[in-house]
């Protein structure tokens, strides 16, 4: 195919998945990360053994100046952004909407809602046929916590990933002209280490005998997803949220 692929927060998990698959399909693809370089290269290394070719950036999605030189290195090194996966988030500790801090919501809204907001602008601004572009592919990376909403674990989240369903509604009708399809993949529990991070390891063990597939998801089934929407042939499928959650 030959594209070049843009994925944030591919250093583990659906990003580091959907990295490496994207490589078997003969992509170049970037590995955006923020903090484990080790992890990120090793994906490098996975996906150049394939053929093709592939760098780690290291950039805070959060951060506008990071972004901007996150699209610059990644066009120098190689070449136009085709496809943007804004896969990168975060979550905090399981606990109750009332417990919650406001530097915890100030810090997830940033990296959950900003970041794709940001990604997504430089996307457009490089891609658009209005600009000059030649057109793209965003898949935005949202949760099934958005129609969920994650009580009693994290509301904050689940408010934070139905941004991301709404951005790509508007902006897929925004830019639909413009040669550019704007779609979002919700997950449900996905065997990752996001779980941790939010206090349970264990979630996605708890939670499967209750998903109607009565099983967790793969990361690798949510990298398929992303990269048929990312692909020719969803080619008349734009602002559009298509959920991969066994049921959920
Ligand atoms: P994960 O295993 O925790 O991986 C998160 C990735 O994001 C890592 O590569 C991490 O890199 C990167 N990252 C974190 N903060 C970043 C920042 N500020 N800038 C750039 N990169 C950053 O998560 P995952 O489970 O694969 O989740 C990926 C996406 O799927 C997230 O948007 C998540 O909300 C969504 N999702 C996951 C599930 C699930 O059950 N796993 C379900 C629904 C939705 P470093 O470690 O280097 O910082």
């Amino acid at each position: 195919m030959g594209r070049v692929v843009l994925i944030t927060g591919a250093s583990r998990g659906i990003g580091a998945a959907t990295a490496r698959l994207a490589a078997e399909r003969g992509d170049d693809v970037a590995i955006n990360y923020t903090r484990d370089t080790d992890a990120a290269q090793a994906v490098v290394a996975a996906c150049r053994v394939l053929g093709v070719r592939a760098v780690a950036v290291c950039a805070d999605v959060a951060d506008e100046a990071a972004v901007l030189a996150l699209f610059d290195t990644v066009t120098d090194e190689l070449g136009a952004v085709d496809v943007l996966v804004n896969n990168a988030g975060i979550l905090h500790r399981q606990m109750r909407f009332d417990e919650m801090r406001v530097d915890r919501w100030r810090e997830l809204l940033d990296v959950n809602v900003i970041g794709a907001f940001l990604c997504a602008r430089e996307a457009v601004r490089r891609m658009s046929t209005r600009h000059g572009g030649s057109g793209g592919a965003i898949v935005n990376v949202s949760s099934a916590a958005s129609y969920l909403g994650s009580p009693g674990e994290y509301v904050d989240y689940a408010a934070s990933k139905a941004a991301i369903d709404t951005l790509t509604i508007g902006l897929g009708k925004e830019v639909a002209s413009e040669g550019i399809r704007v779609n979002a993949v919700r997950p449900g529990v996905i065997h990752t280490d996001i779980h941790a991070s939010g206090g349970e390891p264990g979630r996605v063990e708890r939670l499967a005998p209750s998903v109607p597939m009565r099983r967790g998801g793969d990361p690798l089934e949510v990298a398929r997803t992303i990269l048929w929407l990312a692909s020719d042939d969803a080619s008349y499928i734009t602002a559009t949220v298509v959920d991969c959650a066994g049921g959920r």
